[in-house]
């Protein structure tokens, strides 16, 4: 099958550690363009201007938008607008409303949209997905704790508004809930740690609802030196689980699983992630499952706000 033709915009860390090297190893693909206003990337035509790329380049078919979550609408409006199957990285937008418009202009368009969710395709996520289906919930605990000084070095974005705070990582552990979970949870309340002089979440502590009383809560915290904790414990009626480092590990009933027993896919989260968009794209799919956005917007809107300490660098 002929490799198909990709832009990516926003040429920053998460560009560079994952999209672009994911690209590079798959036979669908081959990097047609950059759109950044700083970096380009060897040996790839690059454009610092994403509208006159569109114009010069009716070859690409697809573009990957990489930019924080606030300037990223404008971006797949106008990629849709030109007829192009765009992939979003996560959260898919600033607000819910603007996905919903998004899905309805791709819808239109009769172009391919994917909100990514790179922590669904963690190696060890389906296997626990397999385990849960059909079990009573008991309790399901997501602990979610990480240096920001070591992971987001310099990325103001964050701590403004629309970045999110501690929701950016956050959102990917209720990205594998809400994956895993088959029942409906819903937030009922959320405490969110301001720092000072910041307008996002440093931390937020979080309770759901869950249909048949089953205790769901999730603690996110960006001050954890030392050890870091991605872990969602969860105990049933008939046993439990615990998917750690960010669900590439799995324990049942303390035993720990090997990937490779399991039939887990070791190709790594944005290699699958590039393959489902592949897929998308040949079969004119659009996936754009906004649950675990719903869970943050919610957090926010229920949130008793906390000041605390001034964040500095
Ligand atoms: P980043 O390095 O701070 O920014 C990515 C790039 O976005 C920048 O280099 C810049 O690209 C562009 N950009 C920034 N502000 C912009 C603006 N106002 N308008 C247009 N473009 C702008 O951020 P990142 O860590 O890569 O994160 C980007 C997205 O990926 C976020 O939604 C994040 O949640 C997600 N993500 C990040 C990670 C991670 O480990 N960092 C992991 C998974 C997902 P140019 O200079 O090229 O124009």
């Amino acid at each position: 099958m002929m490799a198909l033709k990709i832009a990516l915009a926003g040429i920053g860390k998460i560009a560079r550690d994952q999209h672009i090297p994911a690209i590079a190893a798959s036979p669908d693909w081959e990097l047609a363009a950059t759109v950044s206003r700083h970096a380009s990337v060897d040996g790839v035509p690059s454009y610092d201007d994403f509208t006159a790329m569109l114009a010069a380049r009716p070859d690409i078919e697809v573009v990957s938008l990489c930019m924080p979550p606030v300037p990223r609408f404008d971006y797949a409006r106008a990629a849709i607008a030109a007829g192009r199957h765009v992939m979003l990285e996560k959260p898919p937008g600033a607000t819910l409303s603007e996905c919903h418009a998004l899905e309805a202009m791709a819808r239109q368009a009769g172009v391919s949209i994917y909100a990514t969710w790179h922590s669904r395709e963690a190696a060890m996520v389906s296997t626990a997905k397999t385990w849960l289906a059909g079990k009573r919930l008991e309790s399901l605990v997501v602990t979610w704790k990480e240096d920001v000084r070591k992971w987001h070095p310099g990325q103001t974005w964050i701590w403004q508004a629309g970045g999110l705070g501690v929701f950016d990582p956050g959102i990917n552990a209720l990205s594998i809930v809400t994956e895993i979970l088959p029942d409906p949870i819903h937030v009922t309340a959320s405490d969110l740690f301001i720092p000072e002089n910041c307008e996002t979440p440093i931390a937020a502590h979080i309770a759901f609802a869950h249909p048949y009383g089953a205790k769901v809560s999730a603690e996110f915290d960006f001050r954890k030196e030392g050890d870091q904790f991605w872990n969602i414990e969860i105990t049933t009626a008939e046993g439990s689980l615990v998917l750690s480092e960010g669900g590439a590990a799995l324990a049942i009933d303390g035993v720990v699983q090997s990937a490779t027993a399991a039939g887990a896919a070791l190709t790594g989260e944005y290699p699958r992630l590039y393959a489902n968009m592949a897929r998308l794209v040949r079969a004119g799919g659009v996936d754009m499952d906004l649950a675990p956005m719903a869970h943050v917007a919610d957090a926010f809107v229920l949130g008793r706000r906390i000041p605390v300490e001034p964040f500095i660098e």
